[in-house]
C-alpha cells in the first residue's frame, strides 16, 4: 500500500509574497505536484497534506530564530498554493477518506503528528514525497521514514528548495543514504 505526502506546499513557501518563500523554483512544480496528487487520490491511494503551523511569538520553537515567522495559524501562509488549493478544495468534498489534512509543527511530517499510526492503520509501507523544501521537511520527513522502516520514493520533479544546491545535495542523499527510490516523471533517475 502507497501513501503520498505533500509537504509544505503552501502559500507561504511558493508564492511570490509568502513569508519564507522559495519563490519561482517552488512555483515550476505546481503543475506536477497537482498531478500527482490527482493520480495518487484517483487511484486510492492514501494522500496527505502535511502543513506546517507556528503560532505568532512563539519564541520557545526551535525555528524561531532561524527563519522568519511562516505559516502562522490562521493565515492565508497556510493556504496551499495554486492549482493544489484548487484540487484538494474540490476532492475533500467527495470525502473518501484517502485524503487527510495533517498540520505539523516540525520538519518532519512524523514529529508530534499520528502520521505513523495513519499509515499503520493502512498496511501502507511505501511513502511517496513531494512538496518543498527537498533539503528541509521533505528530507526530515524522509529520515524519519527510513528510520521506521518505511520504503521511501522521492519524486525530483516534484520537489524544490531554496537554492539548487541544497535541493541537488539533498536528492543525492536520499538516494545514497536513505536507500530512496528518486523518480522523474515516474521513472526511476
Ligand atoms: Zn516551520
Amino acid at each position: 500500500m502507497r501513501a503520498f505526502i505533500v509537504v509544505d506546499y503552501t502559500h507561504d513557501f511558493v508564492a511570490e509574497d509568502g513569508r519564507l518563500t522559495c519563490g519561482e523554483r517552488g512555483q515550476q512544480i505546481e503543475d506536477r505536484i497537482t498531478q500527482l496528487t490527482n493520480q495518487f487520490f484517483d487511484s486510492d491511494d492514501f494522500v496527505v497534506m502535511a502543513v506546517d503551523v507556528h503560532d505568532e511569538n512563539d519564541h520557545h520553537h526551535p525555528e524561531s530564530n532561524l527563519f522568519p515567522p511562516h505559516n502562522i495559524r490562521g493565515t492565508k501562509g497556510r493556504k496551499l498554493y495554486g492549482k493544489l488549493g484548487e484540487f484538494y478544495g474540490e476532492a475533500i468534498k467527495k470525502e473518501y477518506g484517502n485524503l487527510l489534512w495533517m498540520d505539523k509543527t516540525r520538519y518532519s511530517a512524523f514529529v508530534g503528528t499520528d502520521l505513523e499510526l495513519k499509515l499503520r492503520e493502512r498496511s501502507i509501507n511505501e511513502i511517496h514525497l513531494a512538496g518543498v523544501c527537498t533539503d528541509i521537511c521533505v528530507l526530515h520527513t524522509a529520515v524519519d521514514a527510513f528510520n521506521k522502516g518505511f520504503k521511501v520514493v522521492i519524486h525530483s520533479d516534484a520537489v524544490q528548495s531554496f537554492n539548487e544546491t541544497g535541493h541537488d545535495w539533498a536528492l543525492t542523499h536520499f538516494k545514497l543514504t536513505l536507500g530512496a527510490k528518486v523518480v522523474e516523471k515516474g521513472v526511476e533517475v
